[in-house]
């Protein structure tokens, strides 16, 4: 039996205990658990949001945690970039009774690649609840690489407040957190965890980012990813009893 750091999450959420295990990302506490680039969130055993960077790792992982692949019901894609996908692959292959949450604008390799393996591929519309309490942004687009890229976030929505989950995020992370500020305006955001993507950012814009969030009232963040280091050290200092760490194996506890 592995010792793993279960720090995730409690969150209350209309009476059932939602928990947010980390299945991939490029840092670990624990040994014997694979690396890399790319994100991977289990969500209550039934939800996988992202699929890292390739099979390998996560597959690995997957059988060092003690997760049951045949218990995820929905996958959902933030973005069609291999970092995000390159599980996908194999877990369809062993569980393909699967819906997968993509966004239109999704390659048609991509899409033809989720019907050949025989799962269903849904565009969700923005907010829809892909499960009570799991809401999906709808896909938002931006530029990337001179190309036209579409990405949605995830929402986990409890009794304390709302908690953004994001993929790398392209179109950018305050415009994500504003989108959903917008539709939610009784329900406070008080979590964000994923990639922030402000790996190229200057000092200074992380740093008024940090003040931003914090004064737009988020208790707890967890940039991770594409974060990048200069990001994850000044929300270090800015949350500093409040951040959220997303090493391999850990579960997170999500209430405030
Ligand atoms: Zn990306
Ligand atoms: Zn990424």
């Amino acid at each position: 039996m592995y010792m793993y750091i279960w720090i995730l999450k409690f969150a209350k959420q209309g009476g059932f205990i939602v928990k947010l295990k980390v299945l991939y990302n490029s840092d670990a506490r624990v040994p014997g658990l694979k690396t890399g680039w790319g994100v991977s969130f289990l969500i209550d055993e039934k939800l996988l949001f992202d699929t890292g960077e390739g099979p390998e790792g996560l597959l690995h992982n997957i059988r060092e945690l003690g997760v049951d692949i045949l218990k995820i019901e929905r996958i959902i894609i933030s973005h069609d970039h291999w970092d995000h996908t390159g599980g996908l692959w194999e877990l369809l292959r062993l569980n393909p009774k699967v819906a997968v949450y993509a966004c239109r604008g999704f390659s048609e390799e991509f899409q033809m690649k989720v019907k050949d393996a025989g799962a269903r591929l849904i565009f969700a519309q923005p907010w829809e609840a892909v499960a009570p309490g799991f809401i999906l942004t709808g896909e938002m687009e931006c530029v990337y690489k001179g190309k036209k890229l579409y990405e949605q976030s995830l929402i986990v929505e409890t009794s304390q407040g709302l908690h953004l989950i994001t993929g790398c995020p392209h179109p950018g992370i305050k415009r994500i957190v504003e989108k959903v500020q917008v539709q939610f305006q009784h329900q406070p955001v008080v979590s964000m965890l994923g990639g922030f993507h402000l790996i190229n950012e200057s000092k200074n814009v992380i740093e008024d980012l940090a003040h931003h969030f914090q004064a737009q009232k988020i208790q707890r963040v967890g940039p991770t990813h594409c974060s990048g280091k200069a990001a994850q050290q000044i929300f270090q200092k800015a949350y500093p009893t409040n951040l959220i760490t997303l090493y391999v194996g850990e579960e997170v506890q999500l209430t405030p």
